[in-house]
């Protein structure tokens, strides 16, 4: 099966019945991008930055950051690297940021609200990502997006570092694209709003499964609890998904639940237009991609967003299933 897998490697994923699918991965780093390429990812659809910035005890500095990215750009070959700001808070730490001690840390200063409160910090990232965006096809995506304000503000700021950066000769993408992810129930909710602001989405569904059920995603005693099955994740997907397309921009999803077998055929039927996936899942998710008919997604989907338990569409998702 491995060999049979290993044959997909070349070829594009698309449905049965001709719809192309965007397929990348998600990577940590410039170790992770090789892999990728070796596994038939068309991209990457997330980097999570952060990763550059833990395990050590100071910022990287813009040089240290634009190496780092210019890295994976140069090594995808014009094939698109979305890199995502610095996603940190939550469960995530950096002892020499200084950041206080938290009641409810997934509910605090994190993320982008930590960007727009350290404008330096920011600043820095963004300008070694436009750096970067020279060597390639680079897009910027900002991660805990809750209200309409913050991706203003940020494009503000975006637009402000180009002006620098050109007014110092310094080469970069001037049409870098740029995307939110959707991750918070009230994006969902603002989501036609958000779509006129970018040129895509990204819906982060580990942060929206947990946001929308109120259920820690580290919480061990109730993990029974979470489920991206919920039919409320359903419903917050379909409404981001149908709200890019009426906008004319996509949506990808880049959270666990893009790599659950059982949910390809579900997502696909919601229109969702790419998945980014752990790089070692991209041939079984091609796999399925290319066994699965569009139009009987849409009445799968279609059905699913019907059910009320999550136990419900789970069992429906298993049982509809006809890839082999
Ligand atoms: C997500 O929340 O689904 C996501 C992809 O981001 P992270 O897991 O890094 O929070
Ligand atoms: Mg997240």
């Amino acid at each position: 099966e491995k060999e049979q897998l290993a044959l997909l490697k070349d070829r594009k994923a698309v449905t049965k019945d001709g719809t192309p699918i965007e397929l990348v991965a998600n990577i940590k780093g410039p170790q992770d991008a090789e892999e990728v390429l070796e596994q038939g990812g068309e991209g990457i659809g997330l980097f999570r930055s952060e990763f550059l910035f833990m395990d050590r005890s100071s910022l990287p500095s813009e040089e240290e950051q634009y190496d780092a990215y210019s890295e994976v750009v140069k090594n995808l070959g014009g094939k698109p690297v979305i890199i995502r700001t610095l996603d940190i808070g939550g469960d995530k730490h950096l002892p020499y940021l200084d950041l206080p001690e938290e009641m409810n840390p997934f509910l605090g200063w994190r993320a982008i609200r930590i960007s727009l409160s350290r404008p330096a910090l920011f600043q820095t990232q963004l300008r070694a990502l436009l750096r970067a965006s020279a060597h390639g096809k680079v897009r910027i995506m900002f991660p805990m997006i809750s209200n309409l304000e913050q991706i203003q503000e940020v494009k503000r700021i975006l637009e402000e570092t180009k002006k620098q950066l050109a007014d110092e000769s310094i080469a970069f993408d001037p049409d870098i694209e740029t995307g939110v992810m959707i991750e918070i129930p009230s994006a969902c909710l603002i989501a036609d709003e958000l779509a006129k602001e970018v040129d895509f989405f990204s819906i982060g569904t580990n942060d929206l499964v947990q946001y929308t059920l109120a259920v820690d995603r580290m919480n061990e005693h109730i993990s029974d609890l979470y489920d991206h099955f919920h039919p409320a994740v359903l419903r917050l997907i379909k409404m981001v998904i149908d709200a890019s397309h009426r906008n004319g921009i996509w949506t990808g999803m880049c959270g666990e639940m893009a790599g659950d077998l059982h949910a390809t055929e579900i997502l696909l039927g919601l229109g969702l237009d790419e998945f980014s996936v752990s790089p070692t899942l991209l041939p079984k998710i091609k796999h399925q991609l290319l066994q699965l008919s569009m139009e009987k997604a849409q009445q799968v989907a279609q059905h699913a967003l019907s059910l009320g338990t999550p136990a419900e569409v789970q069992e429906y998702a298993i049982a509809s299933h006809s890839v082999s």
